[in-house]
């Protein structure tokens, strides 16, 4: 069982005192709010005590299926969000020329990953705390904001600090100690659909993140594997709809990562759309060819170009919390 608390205090010392008169284990995360994470069999009695004295239910968010309560205002102010960039930050140079391309067109979220995560161990690792270092200050020059993948606990500080989103791969989607503690910070999380995962387990992989406090969480359909060889994945249109219906929050599709192949993507962009996600990812380089990852999914500038000009009447900008 997870619980929130905003800040310690006499609320918080309560809780503890409660658990502490038990003989159960518990880990206490605190970052910009603290997550309480609680291990062995809570019974019913002690589960009424702890939501009484943390003033927050440990509710279920799933809801059925069926249920209309949509509520994406969570997070969006109505405004989609468009996120784009190369697969991996690979040299100031590369990321600089991107970000230059995609803010003449008015897009203001940049992504690229430092800490890749990599089928083949012998791969292109990303370059880590440099790579952060280079897309946090490329992107204030071009006045866009950083959208980065966080794979392991271990790095939370260091992504936390230079993202503006962070990402949850979708290998990490059943990382349920690195959703824990992203629970505890402030800024909104990108989590991807785990590859295998069915949508239950998605939205309930978002709830690690929203009971440990931070209800800024934005979903992303990439792609599931299916039977079908032709493409990397098989992108679930639907799971858009679903996934919204059952969370209320907001879905946005990584077009690139289920298409596997650059041509594939603009059908894709547009049928997301059409399917009314929140938003597209879409991975973007400057010389495909050369991408130390993903190159051959990721879009040069003339194709890039082309697919936004189709699209731009539509709404994109920066989506903000509705209680800020
Ligand atoms: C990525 O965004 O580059 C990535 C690794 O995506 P996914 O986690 O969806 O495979
Ligand atoms: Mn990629």
């Amino acid at each position: 069982m997870i619980y929130s608390f905003e800040s310690d205090g006499s609320e918080f010392d309560d809780f503890i005192g409660i658990l502490s008169d038990q003989s159960l284990d518990y880990e206490v995360i605190k970052r910009d709010k603290i997550v309480v994470r609680i291990f062995g069999c809570v019974n019913d009695d002690l589960r009424q005590r702890l939501d009484r004295a943390s003033g927050r239910s440990s509710r279920i968010t799933l809801k059925k299926t069926g249920e209309e309560s949509i509520s994406i205002s969570n997070f969006t102010t109505g405004e989609k969000l468009f996120i784009a960039g190369p697969c991996s930050v690979e040299s100031e140079e590369q990321l600089e020329t991107t970000a230059r391309f995609l803010s003449g067109l008015g897009i203001k979220y940049l992504r690229g990953g430092a800490f890749k995560p990599r089928t083949n161990s012998n791969s292109f690792q990303g370059l880590g705390r440099t790579g952060l270092k280079i897309i946090s200050s490329v992107a204030k020059k071009y006045n866009m904001k950083v959208v980065t993948e966080v794979m392991d606990r271990s790095q939370l500080d260091d992504v936390a600090h230079y993202a503006d989103i962070i990402q949850v791969g979708s290998r990490n989607m059943f990382n349920y100690s690195l959703l824990t503690a992203l629970g505890a910070v402030a800024g909104p999380v990108l989590l991807k659909r785990g590859m295998a995962a069915t949508i239950d387990e998605w939205v309930h992989a978002s709830d690690y993140i929203r009971k440990g406090g931070n209800e800024q969480i934005i979903l992303c359909e990439r792609g599931i594997r299916t039977f079908e060889p032709r493409t990397r994945f098989t992108l679930d249109i639907l799971a858009v709809t679903i996934a919204r219906k059952l969370s209320g929050l907001p879905v946005i599709v990584d077009v690139s990562h289920a298409a596997g192949q650059r041509d594939l993507v603009p059908p894709l962009i547009r049928a997301s759309l059409a399917a009314g996600a929140d938003g597209i990812m879409v991975e973007v380089h400057p010389d495909p060819e050369k991408a130390l990852s993903d190159g051959s999914q990721s879009m040069t500038f003339d194709g890039f170009e082309s697919v936004f000009n189709q699209i731009k009447e539509i709404k994109f900008g920066v989506p903000t919390n509705r209680d800020a």
